[in-house]
């Protein structure tokens, strides 16, 4: 397990809130709310080569990167329902 370099308490966490509308996400609800416990937004061409164990949990490791556009960003944490690596990553749902 990677350590993180700060504490975020658990309150800071409820108050951020994900708005988000791919409805065949694992973490989606209804009103367009992702209930993941974290995410990570990083750069598609990026994430494309980064195995799926990477996710919100190594984001101190992960090195910062530039976009273009938010067409050059994607949610890494995506993970279609009912997929068999919902659990890769340890993210869990609120
Ligand atoms: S994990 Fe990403 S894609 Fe899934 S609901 Fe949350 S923000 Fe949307």
């Amino acid at each position: 397990m990677i350590e993180l370099p700060y504490f975020i308490p658990p309150e800071v966490k409820k108050i951020a809130k994900i708005h988000c509308s791919i409805n065949n996400c694992h973490y989606w609800e209804q009103g367009n709310i992702c209930h993941a416990s974290e995410i990570l937004v990083s750069k598609d061409s990026w994430a494309a080569q980064t195995p799926d164990q990477v996710d919100a949990l190594q984001a101190a490791q992960i090195p910062p990167m530039q976009a273009n556009s938010c067409m050059d960003t994607c949610c890494k944490t995506f993970v279609e329902k009912g997929s068999a690596e919902i659990k890769a990553d340890q993210i869990t749902r609120n």
